[in-house]
């Protein structure tokens, strides 16, 4: 069976659940063969082995922390050197985006973000889902020349633990002289919130000008507490400044496709759409029945926010206790 490398996204050597995902697609083209890069990267080994990676392919080396994306297209192409696989899977992110697209360059084959699923086409070649147009059209594609590279949003496959021999190798890369144009000088950690990270979480919720004001926003961090679910929010509420930019969904802020969506107070509008209509089930509370959001929603709730919100909220904590 041919070998399908993945690029494992991992916090000093903790692996985030979008490339357990990525392993389930894998499997569906070949063999999984995974390849960390940074700081922890060798601890990784015994998670993706669970999960299917027959080969870990791993390189600590400092480069990586210290300049932005060169390094890590130099490893990554360095292991398809040695891998010679079918397709080459990155979990979908700004970063990735950036990396996935240099290695196409370099590969002289094709990219493509963003994919929702990818399944083996007739001839075994990857065929790449994606959901255009503010999700209004799906799309099946192909990259017609060379190892295909393909990004893969969050969300988009079951984690399936199988064992996998999970090898581990040591990755040896040769830096190009141009990693060093870019250098990172600083680090901040970003506030911890505690809520899972919004474009990865399973359950969004979100709020919108609906709200009335920045207090309110309580109300859907308490639900999206009790769901254990990320908080995002229109451009409108953003705008207020109700809530930070960093959690806005849509097209002009981040896209998210979780198993639930839980709109409340947004009314809808096509530039949001395009940041959440992929969410497999969405579900919107809206005072006002002819809202545009009704028009893509699974389930609709016609009533008042500050009523609805905090009975669901209470509701959820009460089967849950
Ligand atoms: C180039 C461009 C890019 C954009 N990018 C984005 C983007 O990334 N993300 C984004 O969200 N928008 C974006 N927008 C803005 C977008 O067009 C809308 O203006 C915005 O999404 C509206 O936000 P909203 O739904 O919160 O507010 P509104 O459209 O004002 O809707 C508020 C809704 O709340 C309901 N409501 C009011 N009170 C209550 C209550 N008490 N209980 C229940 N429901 C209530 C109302 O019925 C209404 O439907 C963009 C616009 C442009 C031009």
């Amino acid at each position: 069976m041919a070998d399908v490398l993945v690029v494992v996204d991992h916090v000093e050597g903790s692996v985030r659940k979008p490339t357990l995902e990525l392993l389930t697609v894998a499997r569906r083209l070949g063999t999984p063969v995974a390849v960390a890069l940074g700081a922890g990267a060798g601890q990784t080994a015994g998670v993706l082995a669970g999960h299917g990676a027959s080969r870990v392919l791993v390189s600590e080396a400092s480069e990586f922390a210290d300049f932005l994306v060169v390094p890590k297209v130099d490893a990554v192409q360095r292991a398809v050197e040695l891998v010679d696989p079918v397709a080459v899977l990155f979990v979908s992110s700004g970063e990735n985006k950036e990396i996935a697209a240099r290695l196409a360059l370099r590969l002289e084959s094709g990219v493509i973000t963003d994919a929702v699923d990818v399944e083996a086409g007739e001839d075994g070649r990857p065929v790449a889902v994606q959901s255009a147009f503010a999700a209004s059209y799906t799309t099946r594609s192909r990259v017609t020349r060379g190892i295909p590279v393909i990004t893969v949003k969050p969300n988009s496959a079951p984690v399936e633990p199988v064992e996998g021999a999970g090898a581990v190798e040591e990755l040896a890369v040769d830096f190009a002289a141009g990693v060093r144009g870019a250098r990172v000088v600083s680090r901040s950690a970003r506030e911890s919130t505690g809520r899972p990270e919004l474009t990865e979480a399973a359950i969004v919720v979100s709020g919108g000008r609906g709200l009335g004001s920045g207090e309110n926003f309580a109300l859907i961090e308490a639900l999206a507490d009790a769901l254990g679910g990320a908080v995002g929010a229109s451009r409108a509420a953003v705008d207020a400044g109700w809530y930070p930019h960093a959690h806005q969904v849509g097209q002009t802020g981040k896209s998210v496709s979780p198993q639930l969506y839980i709109a409340s107070g947004i009314s809808g509008a096509i530039q949001h759409r395009a940041g959440m209509q992929t969410s497999k089930t969405i579900v919107a509370i809206n005072k006002d029945a002819e809202a545009p959001i009704f028009d893509l929603v699974d389930y609709g709730v016609v009533g008042d926010l500050h009523t609805v919100v905090p009975q669901l909220t209470e509701e959820i904590n009460k089967r849950k206790g």
